[in-house]
């Protein structure tokens, strides 16, 4: 109790003076004692731990029936596990950008038709006129860290996260894919080799390794996670910890390869499920769990293309790059003892209505001066009320594909894997219809007995596009990037 009055009154103090703070704040009474947890509670600390293209189902608690994640399971027992939260892109770049912005990707310009992501050659970046969650929770007193991928842009300086209202950064700045020294085969990326990607490892904006030996680069993580934890400098913090993997190539520390019954993938999902465990009991040693908010999501769904490298939508259909189900709906987990109404949640939400629901969370500025498409989760987590969002909206690139409003989903186009680097689009005559309630699988099309409902889905793209204004492209290659 005493460490954690040190903490709240945001004083650094020698440990003794603590110590006789802590008698005296014992003996001031319980009036007090409401009004330091207020003021405790008033700017909780937030763990926002992302993987990378984990599925749906790639959980024990989602369903998996191998992959062992105990650590995991129990924060979404003790908090809210949602069955219906999705990302803004199923793949990386658009997604994070989203997820940082509060903002659609056709919006902060992150989304391309010629590039899906950025690459290790690409110019550009998130715009540093953007407002990241990071700079509004940096500028009301946060301690931040960003420990993991990026994938935000890393060619200059402007566009790293030490630029984009991160105190701290360690991590590889793209995807573990990229840099590659030769062209790499299906059969190479299910036979990884460190040599085969020549990424770099960043502190700040220096490379200390490269290539990066990624067997042991989640426990690195882990450990700078820990570390920023215990260090926090008497500060509310912000920990974005964001996993390399399991993105393909899949490497495993010495102490996970082998242990799963899921072979390598379920190796690296059951390494990161250890890690939450390291995060959660430093958070308890510290006896900071009941001020900070933990939420543990991915970036996007499994890449299937890959086979048994790739993950699991579960039953959801599709993975990532797709249009279906499995590439835009992730697992959601969020714990917060004593504040989250425990239980499973089916209500709408997303990765882009993090940054609103921290401001409300946290008092946090939450930009006013632009389109913003956050809603606010928080009555939904602390309360169990129904959830302000209604609509998700399924991009590929810059083109809007599908809408689901409520149960149903209206496909006008979708993209789907064919073969190894190979996608089709298909463009529909006749809008595919499905109600995610009865049929998440998306099995069942409904389109010959619900044209209102394709009819409701034109009007609502109408709204969304007549918002957009000008649309930017800060993906694509330059004229020298080639
Ligand atoms: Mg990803």
């Amino acid at each position: 109790m005493f460490k954690s009055f040190s903490v709240v009154g945001g004083f650094s103090v020698p440990s003794q003076t603590v110590f006789i703070f802590g008698v005296m704040f014992a003996l001031l009474g319980s009036l007090q004692m409401a009004s330091a947890q207020a003021a405790d509670t008033a700017k909780p600390n937030i763990v926002l731990i992302l993987t990378d293209d984990m599925g749906y189902g790639d959980v024990g608690i989602y369903g998996h029936p191998t992959i062992k994640t105990p650590h995991i399971d129990s924060l979404a027992i003790g908090g809210q596990k949602w069955t219906s939260f999705y990302v803004a892109s199923s793949v990386c770049t658009p997604s994070r950008a989203a997820l940082m912005t509060g903002r659609m990707p056709i919006r902060n310009g992150m989304c391309s038709n010629v590039r899906r992501v950025l690459w290790q050659s690409s110019k550009g970046g998130l715009q540093p006129s953007e407002v990241t969650m990071a700079e509004s929770l940096q500028a009301s007193g946060y301690a931040t860290a960003c420990i993991g991928k990026w994938h935000l842009g890393h060619s200059e300086a402007k566009y790293l996260p030490t630029s984009q209202g991160f105190d701290y950064y360690y991590g590889i700045p793209y995807s573990n894919d990229m840099d590659k020294t030769q062209t790499i085969t299906k059969e190479d990326y299910l036979n990884p080799r460190i040599g085969h990607y020549n990424v770099p490892l960043l502190e700040n904006e220096s490379i200390v390794e490269r290539p990066v030996d990624q067997t042991t680069i989640t426990q690195r993580y882990t450990a700078k996670a820990v570390e920023f934890i215990r260090d926090r400098a008497e500060r509310p913090f912000f920990l974005f910890l964001s996993h390399s993997m399991p993105h393909a190539p899949l490497f495993a520390s010495q102490e996970y390869l082998g242990k799963s019954e899921r072979g390598i993938y379920g190796d690296v999902i059951e390494e990161i499920d250890w890690s939450v465990g390291e995060v959660v009991r430093t958070l308890d040693e510290e006896g900071l769990t009941e001020n900070t908010l933990v939420i543990f999501t991915s970036d996007n769904g499994p890449w299937m293309m890959l086979d048994q490298h790739g993950g699991s939508s579960g039953l959801l259909r599709g993975g990532k790059g797709e249009t279906w189900e499995g590439g835009y709906r992730v697992p959601a987990i969020f714990s917060w003892p004593g504040r989250i109404e425990p239980g499973v949640i089916g209500e709408l939400g997303s990765t882009v209505d993090l940054f609103k629901t921290f401001s409300t969370i946290t008092g946090c500025a939450y930009p006013d001066d632009r389109v913003m498409d956050g809603y606010d989760l928080s009555a939904t987590l602390l309360k169990a009320e129904k959830s302000p969002r209604e609509v998700i909206w399924y991009y590929q690139g810059q083109d809007l594909q599908a809408v689901r409003m409520g149960d149903y989903k209206v496909i006008f186009s979708l993209n789907e894997y064919v073969g190894f680097r190979e996608k089709k689009t298909t463009i529909f005559q006749k809008a595919l219809v499905y109600n995610l309630s009865v049929d998440p699988a998306e099995r069942y099309n409904l389109a010959a007995t619900h044209s209102s409902v394709i009819e409701k889905a034109r009007g609502l793209i109408g709204e969304h596009r007549d918002s957009l204004g000008e649309i930017f492209d800060y993906l694509a290659p330059l004229p020298e990037d080639h």
